[in-house]
């Protein structure tokens, strides 16, 4: 017998598992709402095209090689990531506060940072929203951290409990690293304005509680990376440190080239070159150094932004950063179509409740309010798959599939 017959049988991932149930389902009215990735109005995935024009240019260069990249990844790209993200103008960045390392997507950057947390910071308590990714609580807790919630969701108004998340970080012990989406919150579509997010800012500075952000969705939500990055930029601003997880999955589309980064925002220079050192410590065991390819990809579009002013009109190059911003722009803004769309064949239908939230959420998905039970009679006679939470994402819908999700919904909750 085999040595590994006791092994026991392990679920699906929860969301990755909705589109295993998609594959098998024969019928051709099906309909994967599960995961969260871009799709075009034909519902096919979409390679961006300036990233297909920097590929052409990572393949016609002759000096291109395949050797390892250091520990810390691609060095134009942990610098231009950071920019992107915190802002040409940052003081941190100018000030050389900021250590920035590529790592495998959004996940490997959380990752590394909650290995490097678990090691070098004296507190074990990590806040995550409730409810969250559910790849969070299982990241942190495999770094050895402790995990706990705050109160985030109210599924009474479907927006943001915003008393509730403050009496709890109010309540979180001094010190305690606290998880911050970005922005485009996921699984809720529901974020802070800039003045809860204020908010939310001096109370944990005053606490000493230690940002996490997470930004899976940068440029996204709004159509505008300078607008998705205001909450970082908020808490950068004052001078305080930060962790920040990064992935280009969604916003550029290279969610299987694994493509992210992890920057740490540290109270001086001397203190970032430390901070560095550990991260190579935390990374090397791991998985040694990241993958060339994908960063490469992104620090070509990148790199146009940075291209001297005096240049940006000469320059051809910077094209490619505009053109990203553009591809970008019509990505956000054929998933806040797909909301109207979804609203308003409800309202046509009259069904019952108020559904406004889906024009009121933000992002990839919409956090619907249906049950298990409406979810799965959902899959079960209109073929539509979702995960049992009533996460529904936008991006995988389009004109043609809308109507037959209304009829579900309408189905669903009569
Ligand atoms: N964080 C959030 C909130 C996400 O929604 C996702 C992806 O769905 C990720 C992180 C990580 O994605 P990836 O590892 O593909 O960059």
């Amino acid at each position: 017998g085999s040595v590994f017959a006791n092994v026991a049988q392990a679920p699906e991932d929860p969301i990755l598992g909705v589109t295993v149930a998609y594959n098998k389902d024969p019928s051709p009215m099906k309909v994967n709402l599960g995961v969260g990735a871009y799709r075009t109005e034909e519902g096919k995935p979409l390679v961006l095209n300036v990233v297909k024009k920097a590929e052409k240019m990572l393949l016609n260069n002759p000096s291109r090689v395949k050797e390892y990249l250091p520990i810390t990844g691609l060095a134009d790209f942990n610098k231009l990531s950071a920019k992107l993200i915190f802002g040409a103008d940052s003081r941190a960045i100018q000030e050389n506060r900021v250590t920035t390392v590529q790592c495998l997507s959004g996940t490997g950057s959380l990752r590394v940072g909650a290995e490097f947390l678990a090691r070098h910071y004296n507190k074990r308590a990590i806040f995550i929203p409730q409810p969250t990714w559910g790849n969070h609580p299982k990241v942190f807790t495999l770094a050895g951290l402790s995990v706990k919630t705050y109160r985030y969701y109210d599924p009474k108004t479907r927006g943001l409990n915003f008393q509730g998340l403050l009496e709890d970080l109010n309540m979180a012990p001094s010190g305690a690293i606290v998880l911050l989406h970005a922005c485009a919150h996921n699984p809720t579509g529901v974020d802070p304005t800039l003045d809860q997010w204020e908010q939310i800012r001096r109370l944990m500075r005053s606490k000493s509680l230690l940002p996490f952000f997470d930004s899976a969705y940068q440029g996204f939500a709004s159509g505008n990376l300078d607008a998705d990055a205001q909450s970082v930029r908020m808490f950068v601003a004052d001078g305080g440190e930060c962790l920040m997880a990064q992935s280009y999955a969604k916003n550029m589309g290279l969610y299987g080239e694994r493509v992210g980064a992890l920057s740490i925002v540290c109270e001086s220079a001397d203190v970032a070159v430390k901070v560095e050192s550990q991260l190579k410590l935390v990374i090397r065991p791991m998985y040694s150094n990241p993958p060339i390819h994908g960063a490469s990809i992104v620090a070509t579009i990148l790199k146009d932004s940075s291209v001297d002013k005096a240049y940006v009109f000469l320059c051809f190059l910077r094209e490619m950063y505009r053109e990203w911003t553009i591809e970008l722009k019509a990505m956000a803004n054929r998933i806040i179509s797909m909301r109207q769309q979804l609203f308003n064949a409800l309202s046509a239908r009259g069904t019952p409740g108020d559904w406004s939230h889906i024009i009121k959420q933000i992002g990839m998905f919409t956090f619907t309010g249906l049950n298990k039970e409406q979810v799965s009679f959902m899959t079960r006679e209109y073929h539509i798959y979702m995960t049992s939470d009533g996460r529904i994402s936008m991006a995988g819908l389009n004109t043609k599939t809308i109507p037959h999700l209304a009829d579900a919904i309408h189905a669903a909750v009569n």
